[in-house]
């Protein structure tokens, strides 16, 4: 199964066209998840478009689409919910949106129960979210593979997101700049810059785009997301922060595995 909020993009078309490659069915569940907005998040303006969906998802490969009313998934009395724990949930997205991590594990859950796949594919667009998604399957023996899809970018290379059409004409070619400052990193870190030179390369291109707003950058064991002093493996960058009309995420590996 490939499970998505819809508003289907070439991103969520790979993780089917992916999933339909590697399994007999693919069933792609289009729901957005009240249980994972904050308030004061977009939940009511998030971008929505079913018809579309169900014919793109269908052409990349999708044999069956879940899309259940919220009243479905969370009918008067529902009481229970995932709660990750530790420290893998407690920076970067936990930190800025309280609760969200909890109302992916509770939904996830839920579809992995009503789909029983045997695989789910993620993206690794949302890196934090994709080691979330394995630790709970993990813990609760829930008995799905989780596959985790490389991020697919748009050709100036800002990563694909349904939110994107959240921002404006002035701010589309300034929203490269996460991804410029990933680069950086990983061009420092290939010169010989340490961890914490490297990072500072990235903040320099932050920097230089005042509209942008970062919340973090960070370098990261890939793993346990904690900052790193040293290179280890498969280090990452990850970067998330604020336009004013819109909020995005990336993350890039930065030194090979
Ligand atoms: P969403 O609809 O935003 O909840 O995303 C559904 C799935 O698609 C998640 O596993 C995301 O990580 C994945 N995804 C979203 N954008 C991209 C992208 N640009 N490249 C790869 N995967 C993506």
């Amino acid at each position: 199964m490939v499970p998505t909020m819809g508003y289907l993009h070439e991103g969520h078309l790979e993780l089917i066209r992916r999933a339909a490659a590697e399994n007999d069915e693919v069933a792609v569940s289009i729901f957005v998840n009240p249980l994972q907005f904050g308030p004061g998040e977009d939940y009511q303006t998030y971008p929505r478009d079913l018809e579309r969906d169900a014919e793109l998802a269908e052409a990349a490969g999708a044999d069956w689409i879940f899309h259940p009313a919220p009243e479905v998934m969370y009918p008067p009395g529902f009481a229970t919910t995932i709660h990750v724990g530790g420290p893998l949930t407690e920076r970067w997205e936990g930190e800025r949106r309280p609760g969200h991590f909890d109302g992916v594990a509770t939904v996830v859950t839920k579809l992995f129960n009503l789909i029983r796949p045997d695989r789910a594919y993620f993206g690794e667009k949302d890196f934090q979210q994709l080691q979330v998604v394995r630790r709970f399957t993990a813990d609760l023996n829930l008995g799905v593979e989780i596959v985790p899809v490389p991020i697919v970018r748009e050709p100036d290379g800002l990563a694909r997101s349904s939110r994107n059409v959240y921002l404006t004409a002035g701010e589309r070619p300034k929203a490269t700049v996460l991804y410029r400052a990933l680069l950086a990193i990983r061009e420092a870190a290939a010169s010989g810059a340490s961890p914490a030179e490297a990072l500072a390369a990235g903040e320099k291109v932050l920097d230089g785009v005042p509209e942008f707003v970062p919340d973090y950058l960070a370098i990261v064991d890939p793993d346990t997301l904690e900052p790193i002093s040293k290179w280890i493996p498969g280090a990452r960058a990850i970067v998330a922060g604020r336009f004013p009309t819109v909020r995005l995420i990336d993350n890039m590996e930065v030194w090979d595995r």
